[in-house]
């Protein structure tokens, strides 16, 4: 179990955060508690959230597989997990805020993919007129 955890969020997110300083892409925060479902990384400006999905947890259609072992206790877990993103997806966007999710699976490399949603991320956070 311990290594299921150890694949997920915190060094995705930090990935993820590495490859926006990368580009050059500013004024986000890492984590921002007031922001509902916390996401890894919030543009408060354009009011933009990001959330970087572990595969596990967030029940990737590609990479989740439920465990050998409790099978029904994972499969509740992780499908309440699913329902619980949805949610947080609406009522953010009911709100204003713009939401992007990355899969963990996704940042593994830099795939035409990812520059896709950075140019998003830059044109979500570009200043309008
Ligand atoms: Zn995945």
């Amino acid at each position: 179990m311990a290594r299921i955890r150890g694949k997920g969020n915190r060094s995705t997110e930090r990935r993820f955060a590495a490859i926006l300083r990368a580009r050059h892409i500013s004024g986000w925060r890492l984590h921002s508690p007031e922001v509902e479902g916390h996401p890894d990384i919030y543009f408060p400006k354009s009011r933009l959230a990001i959330f970087v999905d572990g595969c596990f947890w967030h029940g990737c259609k590609k990479c989740f597989r439920v465990p050998a072992q409790n099978k029904s206790f994972w499969a509740r877990k992780i499908s309440g997990n699913m329902r619980r993103d949805r949610r947080i997806d609406r009522s953010l966007r009911r709100r204003g805020v713009g939401v992007i999710r990355v899969w963990e699976h996704d940042l593994e490399r830099i795939t035409p993919k990812i520059r896709l949603l950075l140019n998003k991320i830059r044109h979500a956070i570009a200043p309008r007129e």
